[in-house]
Parts: C-alpha cells; sequence; structure tokens
C-alpha cells in the first residue's frame, strides 16, 4: 500500500488537515509547524488533536512530517541565530508530543562561511543538546540540492551527522527527489546505483520518509526548484520508477510540487494509479 500525501496548511487545525489529506486520498501529509519563516507557533488544540487522532487512526493513515521554519539555522556564524535555532527545534519537538511517534523535519543548515567541518560540528552540538531519549518523534536531515553553504547535499555529510549524535535511534533521513537531483545524484539513469550508495553511507534503515517532486532545473545544477511531476528535469516516468523502488515504496511520500489542492489531488491519482496495480 502507497502512503502518499502532501504539504498543507495546519492554521485550521489537525482535524481539518486530515480531513483535507482524506478528501484527495493522501493517507499523510506535511505542515510546517509555525510560519515557515519562523514566528510564534500556534498553541496546540488538546481536542482538536485528539479528534484527529482518531479519524488517522480509523483511515489508516501513516506517519506525518512536520517540517522546521526554514529560517533555522543550526550552523550560523552568529551566536544568537543558532541560539533561536535551538530554542525553536526544542519548543517544536515538546509539541510534537502531543502527536507522537511522528517525524519532525528540518533542513541541516548553511554553514555560511565556516567550513563545512565546523558546520557539521554545530548541528551535532545543537542536536546532542536537545534530542531526549523520552521523545517519540524522529528527528528527520533532509537532503538537499547544495545552493549556497548548505549543508546535507552529500551523503558523506548526513552520515557525519548521525554519527556525531548520542541519541542517534531519534534520527533519520528525509530525501527530497528535486534536492538529491540538483545535488548530483542520477536518480533518472542510475536509481539503483544511487539508493546503493546512501545505503553504503548512511544505510537505508535511516532512510525514514521521502519529499516527492519534480525539478525545475538539471542534475548537478545545486538549485532548488520544485517541478509538478512530469514537468521538469527528472520526468514522470523517473519519478513513478523511484517510488515503486522497494527501498521506497512503503515509506511516507510527500509532494511539495507547486500545486493547489486539485493538482495535488490529480498527482495522487495518477501516483496510485501507476504503483497499486
Ligand atoms: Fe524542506
Ligand atoms: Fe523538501
Ligand atoms: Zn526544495
Amino acid at each position: 500500500m502507497l502512503h502518499i500525501g502532501c504539504h498543507l496548511s495546519i492554521s485550521k487545525g489537525f482535524y481539518h488537515i486530515g480531513q483535507e489529506a482524506k478528501s484527495i486520498n493522501a493517507d499523510t501529509f506535511q505542515f510546517f509547524t509555525r510560519n515557515p519563516q519562523g514566528g510564534k507557533a500556534k498553541d496546540i488544540d488538546i481536542a482538536d488533536v485528539q479528534k484527529y487522532s482518531d479519524f488517522a487512526k480509523t483511515h489508516n493513515f501513516a506517519k506525518i512530517v512536520a517540517h522546521a521554519p526554514y529560517t533555522l539555522n543550526p550552523c550560523s556564524d552568529s551566536p544568537q541565530t543558532r541560539e533561536f535555532a535551538q530554542m525553536v527545534f526544542a519548543d517544536d519537538l515538546k509539541r510534537m508530543e502531543h502527536v507522537p511517534h511522528n517525524y519532525y523535519n528540518f533542513h541541516p543548515g548553511s554553514h555560511v562561511g565556516q567550513g563545512v567541518e565546523i558546520g557539521i560540528k554545530m548541528i551535532i552540538d545543537l542536536l546532542n543538546q536537545i534530542l531526549t531519549k523520552e521523545q517519540t518523534t524522529t528527528v528527520l536531515l533532509e537532503t538537499m540540492s547544495g545552493k549556497g553553504s548548505e549543508i546535507g547535499s552529500r551523503f558523506e555529510e548526513l552520515a557525519a551527522i548521525i554519527a556525531g549524535i548520542d541519541l542517534h535511534e531519534k534520527m533519520g533521513v528525509c530525501m527530497d527527489t528535486c534536492h538529491i537531483f540538483a545535488a548530483g545524484y542520477d536518480i533518472v539513469n542510475n536509481l539503483d546505483g544511487v539508493l546503493c550508495e546512501f545505503d553504503k553511507i548512511i544505510g537505508l534503515e535511516n532512510l525514514k520518509a521521502i519529499h516527492l517532486n519534480d525539478s525545475l532545473m538539471p542534475l548537478a545544477s545545486h538549485k532548488d526548484r520544485h517541478a509538478k511531476i512530469g514537468e521538469g528535469e527528472i520526468g514522470q516516468q523517473a519519478l513513478i520508477n523511484f517510488v515503486k523502488h522497494p527501498a521506497i515504496k512503503n515509506l511516507p511520500i510527500i509532494l511539495e510540487t507547486p500545486n493547489d489542492l486539485s493538482g495535488y489531488a490529480e498527482e495522487i491519482k495518477m501516483l496510485r494509479q501507476n504503483i497499486e496495480k
């Protein structure tokens, strides 16, 4: 069974988003924990979360993915920005325990000229300070396109972060197809090779979720521009093959394509038709 959904707005609460997801035949979704620029998070409405949990159980929803704000940069050169990142991260993880056993995905960060090694060390330090043995949430590092000084466009960098985490069982990876393609991993012509490399360097057991996007920009462009499925350089067939792969097909798959709800509904329908036969 394919678990697929898309990025949706949480502004009307969990129960609303659950119903919205169901209405487009999705059984998972992603949402921003607060506005993507940072800012204060809305208070969690316990009754709403309970209503959502019952709904999700009834409709066999898969794990859902919370996305950290884009401004969160654990390896900034500014101590205030790093402190802000730590505060937001810790607060989000605390709130996530109201919807336990799900995923919290973040962009590892940009080292802004300090170098990859120092950046990785700062990310590790932040995670080691806020992860707890008690948490039920798994924190996911997103694979990045490598624009600017972004960390996480090489599997080796993600592996180095996980290796430095004391509670590494609380960690995993979310693979974004647009980002890895832009980073230079050729999932069009060498899908097995890319996944084999991921397995060797990070371990496929650490791959927990997928962002399924086509890419407006070519292989190894290091530019992050999402396209609708079939309207980019990866193409519809390569993305279908990707989702069908035994290493991928049981993971929660989140579309972050430039779509409104009806556009997402169509992509979900197309993927289910191609994969569940
Ligand atoms: Fe992201
Ligand atoms: Fe993504
Ligand atoms: Zn992106």
